[in-house]
């Protein structure tokens, strides 16, 4: 069996520019994709990014059991597919899910999870990257940051905190964790 690796941290943290690098290095890691019904954004596609949903269909899908967790972020609702993660670990792969420090909390009830929390240098540092990426209206930057100070909280539940200072640091500490915990 291979185990989940749960990585959280704020919108805005680096999340995906430390990890894609990263995970290209282990193919053994495979990364799930969420269900959401947040919008899409320019440049995301569906089964690429996420499983985006209406309403209906996330409700549909919160019927049928299919969740291991969801959670309320940002105004949308995600979660994460039973069914992904457990392909991927009944075949010895890792499952890696991104997903909110709630999220963690519930997959934590379940089963005892890798967890690595990635955490930007500061809330000053986090705004300045949220403001740069262009991708939120100004109201949503600011409801990101109200998030992201309540989720830099629980950073103390996880086995690991990398802060992404600089970029390549910090994959590389990713990098050594992964290699010390899977290998
Ligand atoms: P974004 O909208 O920027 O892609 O993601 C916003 C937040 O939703 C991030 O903190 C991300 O970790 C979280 N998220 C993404 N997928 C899931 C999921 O399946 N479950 C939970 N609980 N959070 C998720």
């Amino acid at each position: 069996m291979g185990r989940i690796i749960v990585l959280s941290g704020p919108s805005g943290a680096g999340k995906g520019s430390v990890i894609t690098p990263v995970l290209a290095k282990f193919p053994t890691i495979h990364l799930a994709l969420s269900a959401t019904t947040r919008p899409k954004r320019s440049g995301e596609s569906d089964g690429t990014h996420y499983f985006f949903k209406t309403d209906a269909e996330f409700n549909q899908l919160i019927q049928d059991d299919a969740f291991l967790e969801w959670c309320h972020v940002h105004k949308h609702r995600y979660g994460t597919l039973k069914n992904t993660v457990h392909t991927t670990i009944q075949t010895g792969h890792h499952s890696l899910i991104e997903i909110d420090t709630q999220g963690f909390k519930k997959v934590r009830q379940h089963c005892d999870p890798l967890s690595i929390f990635i955490a930007p240098p500061s809330l000053e540092a986090l705004a300045e990257r949220l403001t740069k990426r262009q991708t939120e209206t100004p109201q949503d930057i600011e409801s990101r940051l109200a998030v992201a100070k309540v989720e830099l909280e629980s950073q103390g539940d996880y086995a690991y905190t990398i802060i992404n200072v600089d970029l390549a640091e910090a994959q590389h500490q990713l990098t050594q964790i992964l290699e010390k915990e899977l290998i």
